[in-house]
């Protein structure tokens, strides 16, 4: 029986109504601070049995094509039960009401009620009464938010009512942070690849590290470059090049386990945290993985393109203790890695920082150097050993460092091709080569062809044709008089591609050398169809061509094959009197090397032609 006056019922709704309003606010100030939705859904459940006394409190929710029920959070119900699958939406059950009528249900006593099939979970639980309220407007979820007493007749509509309130809050805040995450994708995750982005992949590794302090274990990190990229955007166009990103993304996701993280931190720059490592050694199966992942062909637009990776390796927290550190490691290990690569991997060594400076200073000064006219061509002559003359000079590039000196290609050819500057230094050498065959050639010496070395960049470059035919035209230089060497490697690596192009280059006229070979592995199928005038022999065979045997008969052979082909032959690097007689009796047709002469300075150059300098033969 109620027994309290109509005064103190007003007084008791008040105070309710100000309790509700209360946890209303609290409930509204914790889902702007915090964090995970997860604690939200719990909050709200707390929060509303807090409030209306009750027993128990539990969300329930069921995607469209779900059958059943689960319990996402609860009050009052066993340990374990969150997650599981409470009971079928189409059970007769309050739930079901409120799902299909959109409107809340008051029950105030289950013992009582026929509306609904008894249950036998909150028979057990000895509940009574009951309010159970819609969770409408979540992309995808629709749920049910209830509470319970073990008294009869505990809710009323006011109950209903903050109910709905609770669910406003919990449906807005979702909304936000939907809201938020979309916001905040792009600044945290790359669009093309969908990969975390660097910042994401500095916060995560900071993370790991911490977590791998406090549990004394190692955190990898491993930068992957794509070797050669450039080229194939340039040579497949960017859309492309995008295409073939997106298909690395995907493989490297596969080398790795699904608690670290890979992101791409660049233009063609990929990295890893590999969390929690007993030893760092581990990083090196990750780095072969990826190694061979990459080492299958990708297909764009029905081609097959060959890409690798150089991968650099540090550890924390045997490397370095601090995020940037790591990386600074980790981007040196890989720096050396493409030194010595393509596809391999280099743990972090102190001495690589200097290098990495070192090489980071020289690209600086290599880009403006081209503008500050530092680069020079050098000359050297190939003579002939039929009779000891002049046949032609090859240009070989030298960087005039204004503190360093005269610096020969090695030291910065590879930098050129990496960061692009090979194109225009590559059109400067042309353009120079050409102009000193116009000069020779107007002061009326003799004229020889002088060769140039392409680069694979260049090469690939789409524009090439172009190019040359423009510097011809300008010149006006006889074009049989321009020579371009290209590596055996170059030519293999894509052999089909190579024929084309050195079939578009000798519509122009010129003539095309195959440098350095022997030292990759031809096919002779395809060294058939290159279209070539001269085979230039390795220096590594020559050198020891007097005394090793295998040297010997390989030089022969080599000798014998560019014969039959319709070739020139220059053994390259002659630098003994042995090895050139050796050349002689085996029928080679040229040498280049400092037994005859080193690579010339401009005056030098033409002071052997003037002089008419022959190699004497005997
Ligand atoms: P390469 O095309 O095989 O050039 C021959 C290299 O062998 C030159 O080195 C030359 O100085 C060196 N050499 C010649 N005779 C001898 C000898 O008797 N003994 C020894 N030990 N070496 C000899 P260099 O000038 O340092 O050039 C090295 C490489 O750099 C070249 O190899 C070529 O691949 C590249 N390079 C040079 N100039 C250019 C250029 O203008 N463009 C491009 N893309 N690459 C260039
Ligand atoms: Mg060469
Ligand atoms: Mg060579």
């Amino acid at each position: 029986m109620d027994n309290t006056t109509g005064h103190e019922k007003g007084a008791l709704t008040n105070r309710q109504h100000a309790r509700q309003q209360e946890a209303i606010a609290a409930l509204e100030q914790q889902a702007l601070d915090d964090e995970a939705v997860d604690t939200l859904w719990d909050a709200v459940v707390g929060t509303a049995s807090r409030t209306l006394e009750a027993s128990h409190g539990k969300i329930l929710l069921t995607s469209p094509h779900d059958h059943a029920l689960t319990l996402k959070a609860g009050v009052g119900w066993q340990d374990g039960w969150i997650g599981r699958h409470i009971c079928g939406v189409g059970e007769n059950t309050q739930n079901r009401h409120v799902l299909m009528s959109h409107e809340p249900v008051i029950v105030a006593d289950f013992l009582m009620d026929t509306r609904f099939a008894p249950s036998e979970l909150l028979r057990i639980h000895g509940i009574r009464s009951g309010v159970s309220v819609p969770i409408l407007g979540i992309d995808g979820l629709t749920g049910v938010l209830s509470v319970f007493s073990r008294d009869a007749g505990s809710f009323n509509s006011a109950a209903a009512r903050f109910l709905q309130t609770l669910v406003k809050v919990l449906v807005a805040t979702i909304h936000r942070r939907q809201a938020d995450e979309k916001l905040s994708y792009p600044s945290r995750f790359d669009a093309l690849t969908g990969l975390p982005n660097r910042r994401l992949f500095i916060d995560r590794l900071g993370q790991a590290m911490a977590l791998a302090k406090h549990r004394q274990a190692k955190v990898g990190v491993v930068f992957a470059d794509l070797d050669h990229f450039r080229i194939v955007n340039d040579a497949m166009g960017r859309g492309n090049g995008d295409k073939l990103l997106v298909q690395v993304a995907q493989r490297l996701q596969q080398c790795v386990r699904s608690g670290d993280t890979v992101a791409r931190v660049g233009g063609d720059e990929f990295a890893f945290i590999l969390s929690g490592m007993a030893q760092a050694k581990d990083a090196t199966l990750v780095a072969e993985k990826v190694i061979a992942a990459l080492s299958v062909p990708c297909e764009l637009e029905g081609e097959e393109i060959y890409i690798s990776a150089s991968l650099g390796i540090s550890v924390y927290p045997s490397d370095c203790t601090d995020v940037d550190g790591l990386l600074r490691n980790a981007d040196a290990a890989m720096f050396q890695a493409k030194e010595n690569g393509p596809a391999i991997y280099r743990f972090y060594l102190p001495q690589m920082n200097e290098r990495a400076v070192a090489r980071l200073k020289l690209e600086t000064q290599l880009r403006g150097a081209l503008a500050r006219d530092e680069f020079v061509l050098y000359y050297q002559p190939r003579a002939s050993l039929a009779n000891g003359s002049i046949t032609g000079f090859e240009a070989l590039l030298r960087w005039q460092h204004p503190a360093l000196g005269l610096m020969p290609p090695l030291q910065f050819i590879s930098i050129l091709e990496d960061t692009g500057l090979i194109v225009s230094v590559g059109e400067w050498i042309v353009l120079a080569a050409c102009k000193q065959i116009m000069r020779w050639k107007s002061q009326g010496l003799m004229p020889h062809p002088i060769s140039v070395n392409l680069s694979a960049r260049q090469f690939q470059q789409r524009n090439l044709g172009f190019v040359i035919e423009r510097t011809l035209r300008a010149t006006g230089i006889d074009p049989a008089l321009l020579e371009f060497e290209l590596t055996e490697s170059m030519l293999m690596k894509e052999a089909e591609a190579a024929i084309h192009a050195l079939q578009v280059l000798k519509t122009f006229g010129v003539r095309v050398s195959i440098d350095d070979f022997g030292k990759g592995y031809s096919s002779l199928a395809y060294l058939k169809r290159f279209p070539l005038d001269v085979l230039k022999i390795d220096r590594a065979f020559i050198r020891d061509v007097a005394f090793d045997p295998d040297d010997a008969t390989i030089t022969v052979a080599m000798i014998k094959l560019a014969h039959s082909l319709g070739l020139k032959v220059v053994a390259e690097g002659v630098e003994t009197r042995d090895q050139l007689d050796f050349l002689i009796e085996n029928g080679c047709d040229e040498m280049q090397g400092y037994y005859f002469s080193r690579p010339l300075p401009l005056e030098g150059a033409s002071r052997a032609l003037m002089e008419n300098h022959r190699l004497a033969l005997h």
